[in-house]
């Protein structure tokens, strides 16, 4: 069976729900392929952060040496499974290329420009929409028990500051004053006023019921297998259930997204980064800001009747184990910072993988390769904060408009 489509959008979660949506907002015929269910990607149990002020690309001075040391640590955030994976090596080559002042000075404002215009997109949503996904703009409060880490922090924050990121420094009481559910050994803390969360896998549903309201057309559990092409086109994509012929495709597939840029014959430069996520039931002692833990970068985000830590970035390709010592290690540092941790009632531990691109920016451009690809992919630790943003510069890219932020000025990717 042969279907005959304009849009195509390959990947149902945060980033092509989003492009569904503001594509079927500007008036065209979407349809959405899913491999799986709806958000049964990274978009389902990450920690929710609107991260409007996260604005350092993962790819900063001093990254490399701090992913060393962290390498000798079993328990530690990060880990490099060892392997002869030629686009590993690609892939730390372009980091490491990446990690130096001038490149992450490029970065900052691109990541801030679509985190502001994001959580104003986020906050239309529910005005225009009526969506309900427990969004909640609190700020974040970034907490640390060890002085010379804090320092760093302040350090970052002062950098942030001169692009116009809002941050107040705290002392011990100051903490306690914003967030009295903080054990005596925090003893610094940096707030971030702008940041807001939510609850992710409500979010990418609720963004679909508002795109299938407006006539996009699902179709779950329709696995991309390949495509045919003609000259600088894709002119079908091949999939479980049959063939699609659309005018324009997205490619929305997150980590997977690369596998499917092999298919066509050019390299994404991006790698599966896995995270874990532990939730609980709300304890009666449940933090009520998000937090950020110092020790172990363990983020925790009070969602609706729930409580979630999140950490860890490991590179071992499309390995989903779950590596107990590590989940043990974000648990361990929940406890160092926040009282009663021991006895929560455990909801579910999740992994997912992050699609981390080489120099921490997102892609999101029209290819260079296929003149009616466009790719909206790469958003690392930041695709829930950029899911809103990205999917109307998709449509704006598709419209042939000037997009409202040009992500890949300067950059030759696909
Ligand atoms: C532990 C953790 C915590 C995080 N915390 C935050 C946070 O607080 N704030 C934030 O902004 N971001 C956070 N992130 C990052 C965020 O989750 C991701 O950047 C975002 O979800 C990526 O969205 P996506 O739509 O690109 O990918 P995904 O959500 O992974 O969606 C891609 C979809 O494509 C589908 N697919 C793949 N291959 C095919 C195929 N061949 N055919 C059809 N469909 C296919 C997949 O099944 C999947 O559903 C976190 C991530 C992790 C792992």
């Amino acid at each position: 069976m042969t279907k005959q489509e304009d849009i195509l959008i390959i990947g149902g979660g945060v980033i092509g729900v989003c492009a569904a949506y503001y594509l079927t907002v500007q008036g065209q015929p979407v349809t959405l392929v899913e491999k799986d269910d709806i958000c049964a990607g990274s978009s389902y149990g990450n920690v929710g952060w609107i991260a409007n002020g996260h604005a350092i690309p993962l790819a900063a001075p001093g990254m490399l040496t701090q992913g060393l040391k962290w390498l000798l640590d079993p328990g530690s955030p990060f880990y490099i499974k060892p392997r002869l994976d030629f686009d590993l090596i690609r892939w730390l080559w372009q980091f490491g290329a990446a990690c130096n002042k001038k490149q992450m000075r490029r970065g900052i404002p691109t990541l801030l420009a679509l985190s502001r215009t994001s959580t104003e997109l986020f906050e239309r949503l529910i005005a225009d929409e009526g969506l309900d996904f427990g969004f909640e703009r609190k700020g974040l409060l970034h907490l640390f028990t060890d002085r010379h880490t804090f320092e760093k922090a302040a350090e970052e924050a002062d950098l942030l500051a001169e692009f116009g990121v809002e941050t107040t420094v705290l002392d011990q009481t100051g903490v306690r004053q914003m967030e009295p559910n903080v054990l005596s050994a925090v003893a610094n803390g940096i707030y971030y006023p702008d940041y807001a969360h939510l609850i992710p896998d409500k979010f990418v549903k609720e963004v679909a019921r508002a795109a299938e309201g407006r006539g996009t057309r699902f179709s779950a559990n329709t696995e991309v297998l390949g495509f045919e092409t003609s000259g600088r086109r894709i002119s079908a994509v091949v999939t479980t259930r049959g063939n699609f012929k659309p005018d324009q495709v997205v490619l929305a597939a997150g980590a997977w997204s690369s596998l499917l840029a092999r298919n066509l014959g050019f390299r994404l430069p991006m790698q599966p980064a896995k995270g874990y996520s532990v939730t609980f039931k709300r304890p009666p002692t449940c933090p009520s800001l998000p937090l950020s833990l110092d020790k172990h970068k363990v983020a925790v985000t009070p969602m609706g009747d729930m409580l979630r830590f999140s950490s860890t970035l490991e590179l071992v390709g499309f390995d989903d184990s779950i590596n107990r010592r590590r989940l043990a290690a974000t648990r361990q540092a929940a406890g160092e910072y926040l009282p009663d941790m021991t006895d929560l009632e455990l909801l579910e531990i999740w992994r997912g993988f992050r699609p981390a691109s080489s120099d921490g920016l997102p892609i999101i451009k029209r290819s260079n390769r296929f003149e009616n690809l466009i790719l909206a992919t790469g958003h690392g630790m930041l695709g829930i904060t950029h899911g809103p943003i990205t999917g109307k510069l998709v449509s704006q890219i598709i419209a042939n408009n000037p997009p409202d932020i040009d992500v890949a000025s300067g950059r030759i990717l696909a």
